[in-house]
């Protein structure tokens, strides 16, 4: 049987566990079913891991649960400015948006940029004019907004003002895919860290930090503190590590995640899927939304170490 599998993430944080009721906890386990649902339906089609991660993603970010789309961080002006990027491992063709302020789902104006402009980043305003010339559904900034992430604002400020952190950073959404083709591609989608800074870019949609694929390597997509990711160009170091210095997944992702993110004094968490189909999700925060379906039988979704 041809291989094929699809590993998702919906952030990763310390106050997950602080923060979560049991309901909540079961509807974000719901969603996350629900995303694995869309991508993995793609994939046991014949469908392409692009479109399995793309639509993954999207159920996400429609989610009010995760920081992504509806349910976005806010920054510190009370706005929401939503980062996504996208990569096909077939090509390494790529598209990204950051500081987009009216894209109901950014994940899919990333692809559009992959796959209707000879870019690969567009920012701001400019993306948003490309988006409306695409044809993508607009909404009004305040259709990202819940109040929990009001509540996050809230703390972060109070934090800031007893001289604690500023930001911080839980729930942003991601997926990977390999195909029965064997093409692999990740897509990854945020509204950035809480209390960031108005025009604060993290590494979600920088293409090598968050979010990387290439085939017959591995697919990545990272969450946590973006700084450091953007530092330790994680997603790149994943796949890089497996390619030339011939580490398992798994070991290149601990690598990096343990060793660079961990030496730079944060936290997060990766997901990954090499060219034989094997999915690692780990994590150095206290818990991280995930889930996991391959051609093999595995089906899971978990939040902290035992699901
Ligand atoms: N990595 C994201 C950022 O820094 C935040 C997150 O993963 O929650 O924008």
């Amino acid at each position: 049987m041809t291989k094929f599998a699809l590993a998702i993430h919906g952030g990763c944080g310390v106050m997950a566990k602080l923060d979560l009721t049991e309901q909540e906890w079961q509807e974000a386990r719901r969603d996350l079913g629900r995303a694995l649902e869309a991508g993995y339906a793609i994939l046991a089609a014949g469908g392409k891991a692009i479109d399995a991660v793309q639509a993954a993603v999207v159920v996400m970010e429609d989610s009010p649960h995760f920081n992504a789309g509806h349910g976005a961080a806010l920054n510190e002006n009370g706005i929401h400015e939503l980062d996504a990027s996208i990569m096909d491992g077939r090509s390494l063709r790529a598209g990204a948006v950051a500081g987009v302020r009216h894209v109901k789902n950014p994940i899919e104006l990333a692809r559009l940029v992959m796959d209707k402009s000879p870019h690969v980043f567009l920012i701001g305003s400019g993306a948003e004019e490309f988006a409306l010339a695409q044809g993508l559904t607009l909404v009004p900034n305040e259709y990202f907004r819940t109040p929990e992430r009001e509540r996050q604002l809230e703390r972060a400020k109070q934090s800031e003002r007893a001289g604690g952190a500023k930001t911080s950073a839980t729930g942003t959404v991601g997926a990977v895919a390999l195909d029965r083709d064997g093409n692999l591609a990740a897509a990854t989608s945020t509204g950035g860290m809480t209390n960031k800074r108005h025009g604060r870019v993290g590494d979600s949609p920088i293409i090598g930090a968050g979010t990387y694929a290439r085939n017959g390597v591995c697919a990545v997509s990272a969450t946590g503190h973006g700084e450091a990711f953007i530092r330790a160009v994680a997603a790149y170091h994943v796949c890089l590590s497996v390619e030339q210095r011939g580490l398992t997944l798994e070991q290149a992702v601990r690598e990096v995640l343990h060793e660079r993110i961990g030496a730079l004094g944060a936290r997060g968490g990766i997901i990954a899927i090499d060219a034989r189909g094997n999915a690692v999700l780990e994590f150095t925060a206290e818990g991280m939304f995930r889930g996991c379906r391959d051609s093999r039988g595995r089906n899971e979704v978990a939040l902290f170490r035992d699901p």
